[in-house]
């Protein structure tokens, strides 16, 4: 059993690419569950630097992903906050220790191969260190209750993570270590995607992709293909703040922008503009891709895309051109999390938001599957939903090479037993 669509006839790219990324990986069929150590025991809504430094056990979880018949572990190893989890000289690790190297050597002594994602321009530890490498507003506009104008960097309260202070450090103490919190406090969570975090709210800033956060990102990357035994590294939020279509007008890009298209098109308002910024995108793409391929030619490099409608989202908003970022990654990563929209588990209504958007998805796909040049990995959610929820999508999306589970901390017991389930249906397992 499998999905019920043929998607091989949505797909374009040539089988032999699909083989050898099979034959990199060690297997058919990719069942991965994804750790994202510094988001805590359960949700993904919390930044807990306590619970990846004192109560995150290594070898437990994979003796767990063993027991549960997961081929393949992907580990967050960057997040959205800017930790850095490993052994690092240029990055920032508030963890105080090399969580990627324990994984990595776990994963050899195991033969499970290891899949890493980076998150690449949103950074707030960065934003609050380099303001300067911020991408900047090309108009006046207000979200997440604030007022800003143009010319102002995108550093704004974070929409969905909250942090949770340890109980005997004061405030004042605590932000020394994570110098991008405020001391506003969230403390009721809502049904709504962007209202279920509770605790400290943290500020973030998406940074400018032509500043040189960029070679700071390629020296983080170079860093981990050297030092550590990975068998595919995935950028994540390789694109611009999906919340703003005014990112980046700084100084950089708007003389860059005027060198390569001359001084008629207009800023924001033109096809240029976009092609600009799709193209900066590509840009980091290709530099990220040879930097990995000149220290260790096989491993597999990929990105995370969000789905949406190709126009006003994809293109205007976060700028991830399909076609070019695909032709220039080995594998795509589509995050399919329809039901992070609404679960069943709230509610009636809830349960529909879910449901329609998962319908959205998959006609998202099935019209935009052509645009890929390349192989395709689904990652989707056990956590915020159901299992009945979970188990729909792992079907769905399996565009015919498996399916990536996130999050490890956060799934039930019920979906546990669900996903053993699964895999011995799927992957042949008694
Ligand atoms: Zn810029």
């Amino acid at each position: 059993m499998g999905s019920d669509v043929d998607w091989s006839k949505y797909f374009t790219y040539r089988k032999t690419m699909l083989d050898a990324i099979k034959k990199r990986l060690g297997c058919d069929k990719i069942f991965a569950m994804a750790i994202m150590p510094i988001r805590g025991s359960r949700g993904f809504r919390k930044l807990d630097y306590e619970f990846a430094e004192n109560d995150l056990n290594v070898k437990e979880v994979m003796d767990t992903l063993e027991e549960y018949h997961f081929n393949t572990v992907g580990l967050v190893i960057k997040d959205t906050d800017g930790a850095c989890i490993w052994n690092t000289k240029n990055g920032w690790n508030p963890t105080n220790r090399d969580i990627l190297g324990e994984f990595s050597d776990e994963c050899r002594a195991r033969d499970i191969p290891l899949l890493v994602s980076f998150t690449s321009m949103n950074d707030a530890y960065q934003g609050h260190l380099h303001p300067e490498r911020v991408s900047v507003h090309g108009k006046k506009g207000k979200k997440f209750g604030r007022v800003y104008q143009k010319g102002d960097i995108s550093t704004h309260p974070e929409g969905e993570m909250r942090v949770s202070k340890p109980k005997n450090v004061p405030f004042a103490r605590y932000r020394q270590k994570i110098p991008f919190l405020t001391d506003q406090i969230d403390k009721e969570s809502g049904k709504a995607r962007s209202t279920r975090g509770k605790g400290y709210i943290p500020l973030t800033s998406f940074m400018c992709p032509n500043s040189k956060h960029v070679d700071y990102l390629l020296s983080l990357a170079e860093e981990v293909v050297q030092n550590y035994s990975v068998d595919a590294f995935f950028a994540d939020y390789i694109r611009y703040d999906g919340a703003f279509k005014d990112l980046c007008t700084c100084e950089r890009c708007r003389s860059r922008f005027r060198e390569q298209y001359g001084s008629k098109p207009k800023i924001i308002k033109s096809s240029e503009w976009y092609n600009f910024k799709e193209e900066t995108i590509v840009r980091y793409g290709k530099k990220l891709h040879k930097t990995i391929k000149k220290k260790d030619p096989n491993c597999i490099t990929g990105w995370f895309c969000l789905p949406g409608p190709k126009k006003w989202f994809t293109r205007k908003k976060i700028a991830q051109n399909w076609e070019k970022l695909s032709a220039v990654f080995d594998i795509v990563s589509p995050m399919e999390y329809p039901y992070l929209m609404g679960t069943r588990d709230d509610g009636w209504f809830w349960g529909k938001v879910g449901d329609f958007f998962y319908w959205y998805f998959l006609r998202n796909m099935k019209k935009r599957a052509h645009e890929f040049n390349s192989p395709a990995l689904a990652i989707t959610n056990s956590v915020e939903c159901n299992a009945e929820e979970m188990l729909k999508q792992l079907y769905g999306f399996d565009f015919g090479f498996g399916i990536g589970v996130f999050k490890y901390f956060g799934t039930t017991g019920e979906q546990w037993a669900v996903l053993k389930k699964f895999a011995k249906q799927n992957y042949g397992f008694k």
